[in-house]
Parts: C-alpha cells; structure tokens; sequence
C-alpha cells in the first residue's frame, strides 16, 4: 500500500467560485457578438477535466502524494493551450476559470488556439530543486496521454519556469521515445524556446500601455505607476515602462511592498530581488547599492494608491466588492489573469475607471508561445527583433479592434474584449453547423 500524506492542502483563496463567476461574461458579451447562443452553451462547459494524484519520493526519504488538474476547455479553434501552475492556493474552479481564459484569449488575439490549464498543488518553496524536478516529471507522466503538440500544449505559469518546462519537455519526450520540443513552449533557449518568451507576457502589457499612450497622450515622465507582483510579468513591465520615463512608484511582491513618491529605479530593485531574493528599496551604481527613502506597504494599501495607471501582476481576486470602493487609480491594465471579479469591474467602469482586461493584456504570452510552437514544428528559429515587431503587431491590432468595440457599443472593454473572442470562436463553431443550419434538412449547394 502507497503511504498517502499530502503536504501544502488546498486552501480556498476566495469565496467566489471562479468559474461560474466569469462565464456569467459570455451572456454578456453574446448581446454584442451576432453569433449563435450554441456557441455560449458550448463555452460554459469544459471540454475534459484530468485530475491526477502524482506520488513524490521526498529528499528525506518519506513519500508525498501531490493532487494537480489538467483542463481543457475547448478545442474549437485549435489544439488547446495554457500554463500550468503551482500554488497552495490551486482548486479546480480556478483551473478551470483560467483555462476558459486561455480560450478566450487565444481568440481575441486569433491564434489558431483553444484554452487549457494545469494545476498543482503545493508550495514550490518548501521543496528542494531535486523534489521539484521529480514533481515536475511525475506531473507529466499521469498527463502525458492528454496532452500532445497537436493536442494541447502547456507553458509556465504562477511559479514555474523555463527550467520546469524542460524537465517537463524532457519527460513527454522519453515517453514518446523521441524529442518533442512542440509540446510545451516557454522552455530554456537551448532545449528549443524561444527567444523573448521570457519577458512576452510583460511585454505585451507594456505595448497595451503604448496604445494608450497614444491615445490618452500621456507624457511618460508625468505618469505614476504601482505594480502589484514583483514576478516575470511584474519585473518585465515594469523594467520596460522605467527604460521609457514611467514613474513607477510603488512595486509590491508576496511579502508587501514599498512605495516612493520619486520614483524607483527599477534595474536596482531587479537586482536586489534576484540578488538578495528580497523585494528592497534601494539604489545601486554597478554593485554598490544603497538605501533610498520609502514606505513599506501592504500590497492591500498598493492597490489603493493615487496614481495614474495601476498594474496589478499577481493574482487572481485583488480588486473585489471588498475594496473596490478605495481603488483611485483612473487606469487599471490586468496584467494577472482575473484580479478584478466580475461586480468589481462593473463599479469600476460606472465610475469611469478605464480598465483593460486580462484576455487581451496579459495575451502576449501566450502569443510568444505560439511563436514558439510554431518554430519548433518548422525547426527555423527567429531573431529576437522579428518576435517583438510580430507581437507589437498582433497586440496592437487587437488592443485596436477591442477599443474600437467599446466605444462602438457603448461597453467597457472587458465586455468588448468578450465580445472580440466570442465572435471568432462562435463563428469557428457556427461553420459546423448550429440548429439554424441542421433545420433546413437538406443540402443546399
Ligand atoms: N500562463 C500564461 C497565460 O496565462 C501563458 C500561457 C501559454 O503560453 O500557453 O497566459
């Protein structure tokens, strides 16, 4: 008999049953999209749920049983894609709400995508590399049948990087008895990633701020910016708007955050994180580094700050009924997947906060997985110049097609972002066929 014992159980983060609280956007959204309501029952149910039980051996020698999900949750448009995480906090609602995101935002940025997502439960940090490399091998092995190039392709996500996603490449391949570099994208250089993969997700949020930029006709230098989440996606944006005279005066990560009227100078702040592995309000020529003034924050505190452009980078249900009333900042770009729930934004947009969601901000990452995968199948790698003018083209043009939307209809844009990838994924579903067609009965030519 296997010795069961789970480390890091399940703690639901939230009352709010993910899922069922973002789907409710699709009924929204159908009002706008002229498509078939089959498309939105088809969307409101995952198309294959996997959860698996991985067993570990332990440096110490004792045994854990790990619990992780794999869902995938539509296929319509393409092999289904989407990162899996790692976190205490992992529940299938939430997997399952992330993997509907992924299909809606493969759809708002037209890649021949559906959505998927994994999950694992456990606290990456209490386990030594070697733990987590065996996880990480484990996980693949009991979803290997699922998943596939042609099938559905994972990529990292909370807490896993480009090393996970070798082992995990690694895995598939000693499986399948030959290397497929195709079935997950976000992997090291040399095992076939790609370049620029790392920064896309903060990248494609930094061209959502460019778009606005030009549109708001913001002067950089007098734009205040908090970025709650300090991680890839945090790090890159908020490196990208400094090297172009943002302000940004206030980062947080999971321990609080700090805050400076002046301004952080965010290279030395990257050092000190990926030096000291602590988030510290310093200033550094070269390596010598010193204090510099600023307040220590909650990053319950950050999110309610005066400033002008507000980027949460974390997690999902940040801004929620709860605190929405104190969130200041005019201008919110999601650069997590769902931080603001559903009624959030609504009080938002009455208030006339511009908010750009999640499906369109945080896309540029897996649109540079895309070009990943796409490289893999062909086996021609690209520069890294021709992956950022092909993602400043497809996040531009969407950015475009979705505002154009909301100011069209009336709607905020996160219903316009709805709106946009329920139009493509209704009309791959529609030339199926829906009711409308079968009840003629006959071909017609
Ligand atoms: N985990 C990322 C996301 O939520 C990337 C997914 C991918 O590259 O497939 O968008």
């Amino acid at each position: 008999m296997r010795l069961v014992k789970k480390i890091s159980p399940a703690i639901e983060n939230t009352s709010i049953d993910l899922f069922e609280d973002t789907i409710q956007n699709l009924d929204l959204a159908l009002k706008y999209a002229n498509i078939d309501p089959e498309a939105v029952e088809i969307l409101k149910h995952p198309k294959a749920i996997l959860q698996v039980s991985i067993p570990v051996r332990m440096d110490d020698g004792s045994l854990h049983v790990f619990e992780g999900y794999r869902v995938q949750h539509n296929d319509t448009r393409g092999p289904t894609k989407g990162g899996i995480r790692y976190h205490p906090n992992v529940n299938l609602s939430e997997i399952k709400a992330l993997a509907f995101w992924m299909t809606c935002k493969c759809a708002v940025t037209g890649l021949p995508f559906g959505g998927a997502k994994g999950g694992v439960i456990v606290s990456p940090k209490d386990l030594s590399l070697l733990e987590l490399e065996r996880l990480s091998r484990g996980f693949i092995h009991e979803i290997a049948d699922f998943i596939g190039p042609e099938i559905d392709i994972p990529a990292p996500d909370v807490y896993t990087n480009a090393m996970i996603m070798g082992w995990m490449m690694d895995e598939y391949s000693k499986i399948r008895r030959q290397r497929v570099p195709a079935v997950i994208t976000g992997k090291p250089i040399p095992l076939g990633g790609s370049l620029g993969r790392d920064e896309a997700t903060g990248r494609g949020v930094y061209y959502c701020v460019k778009e606005l930029e030009k549109i708001r006709k913001w002067n950089p230098q007098k734009i205040r910016v908090a970025v709650q989440g300090f991680g890839n996606v945090g790090q890159a944006v908020a490196k990208l708007l400094h090297a172009d005279g943002y302000k940004i005066v206030a980062v947080s990560d999971s321990k609080g955050g700090i805050y400076s009227d002046k301004g952080f100078d965010i290279p030395s702040l990257l050092y000190s994180k990926n030096e000291t592995r602590q988030l510290k309000a310093i200033y550094c020529k070269g390596t010598v580094c010193e204090m510099v003034d600023a307040d220590f924050i909650s990053n319950e505190q950050l999110l309610e700050l005066d400033v002008d452009l507000l980027i949460p980078a974390a997690l999902e249900n940040q801004i929620t009924l709860r605190n929405v009333n104190q969130i200041q900042a005019p201008v919110i770009i999601e650069a997590a997947n769902g931080p603001i729930s559903s009624d959030a934004f609504e009080i938002l947009y009455k208030k006339g906060t511009l908010t750009v969601p999640d499906i369109l901000a945080n896309a540029g990452g897996v649109t540079v997985s895309y070009f990943e995968w796409v490289q893999n199948k062909t086996g021609y790698y690209w520069p890294l110049e021709e992956i950022h003018q092909k993602l400043q083209t497809i996040m531009g043009r969407e950015f475009h097609a979705v505002y154009r939307l909301k100011e069209e209809k009336q709607i905020d844009m996160r219903i316009a972002a709805y709106t946009h990838a329920l139009t493509r994924i209704g009309e791959a579903i529609e030339s199926q066929g829906t009711q409308k067609y079968f009840s003629r009965g006959m071909l017609q030519q």
